[in-house]
């Protein structure tokens, strides 16, 4: 039985200092923290998940940052660049608050839309396109109103090792639909049936090959409805000749990965339960929430992290020091 993956789920990134990469994504990009973790299997990491009110699936937007982490190199086996999308009409607004805070921007154009192009502060490429498609996110900070907050995932860019390979695994195993290849030639794109993180373009040449570190992405999910559907994914996957785990426990969702012949690192994750499941919705990223098996040593864990704080930036200011309305990080 053949099936479709609405989209992506998630995008997993590697960051360096854990307070410059919450001042980024919350501070300037106006995301919500909705999950503090540690990473599962490295719990001296931090995991953060960033996304819209509750962080629903296609619009989390995850690092594991720690001090110190190394860069990495953009290139083929990642995905190259990971798009937000913003209601439509508000490139300019966004334009000039990314100005406000010294962050460069350049303007870009594929398949007769606008990109916004920018780096994080590792480095980690990003562009956001403003499009109708998507529910309006119910979540302001920091000086983004909710009618021009970031919706979630427009998609990504995939820089793959093996181009025909990668379009084969996106087409044929998940499901994407292809839409066609970009004016010049150089992209090809795919559509997913959600509304948020659903359209996929590929780089047609192959990329010569990224390195990881930070400011690069670890890996990208794709959405599985349920747990009985994450099952047929794992048959389909091991059958179509790929080396996949078990069905993993993230507490927020299970999970199962692969790496496709192109390079880059593919997870399936379950919809459910979301991250609600531990915190209701109004508190959701205040404190250190840890799964049953790591709690235990929560102590020793929480002593390894660096703390930090979610707080509003005062762009005005060339440190961007946090301004008035800053609330404090619980550990
Ligand atoms: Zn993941």
């Amino acid at each position: 039985m053949s099936a479709k993956t609405a989209g992506i789920h998630h995008i997993t990134a590697l960051a360096g200092d854990p307070q410059a990469t919450v001042d980024f994504y919350a501070g300037v990009l106006g995301l919500r923290l909705v999950k503090v973790t540690v990473n599962f299997d490295a719990p001296d990491i931090y995991h953060f998940y960033f996304g819209d009110e509750t962080g629903k699936p296609g619009t989390a937007m995850t690092f594991f940052p720690y001090q110190g982490a190394p860069r990495g190199r953009v290139g083929g086996g990642q995905v190259g660049v990971t798009t937000f999308v913003v209601p439509a009409g508000t490139l300019d607004f966004w334009e000039a608050r990314l100005k406000k805070f010294g962050i460069p921007v350049e303007r870009t154009e594929r398949f007769g839309e606008t990109f916004l192009r920018l780096a994080d502060h590792d480095g980690l490429h990003l562009e956001l396109v403003a499009r109708e498609e998507g529910p309006e996110s119910t979540w302001s900070f920091g000086g983004v109103p909710t009618d021009k907050a970031i919706k979630g995932f427009g998609g990504a860019v995939l820089y793959s090792l093996a181009p025909e390979q990668t379009l084969h695994v996106l087409e044929n195993l998940l499901g994407l639909e292809r839409v066609g290849a970009s004016e010049d030639g150089q992209y090809v794109r795919l559509r997913g049936q959600a509304d948020l993180g659903q359209i996929i373009d590929i780089r047609r040449e192959p990329v010569p090959a990224g390195s990881g570190g930070a400011g690069t992405v670890h890996h990208i999910a794709w959405r599985a409805g349920s747990l009985p559907e994450q099952e047929g994914w794992r048959q389909r996957v091991s059958s179509a000749g790929f080396d996949v785990t078990p069905i993993v426990d993230r507490k927020y969702f299970t999970s199962i990965y692969f790496r496709e012949r192109g390079g880059i690192l593919f997870e399936i994750a379950t919809d459910g339960p979301g991250f609600t499941v531990d915190e209701p919705v109004e508190a959701l990223g205040q404190k250190l929430m840890l799964p049953a098996w790591l709690e235990p040593y929560r102590e020793h864990i929480a002593a390894n992290l660096q703390p930090f704080e979610v707080r509003v930036l005062d762009s005005t200011s060339p440190a961007r020091r946090a301004g008035r309305g800053a609330c404090p990080q619980a550990r």
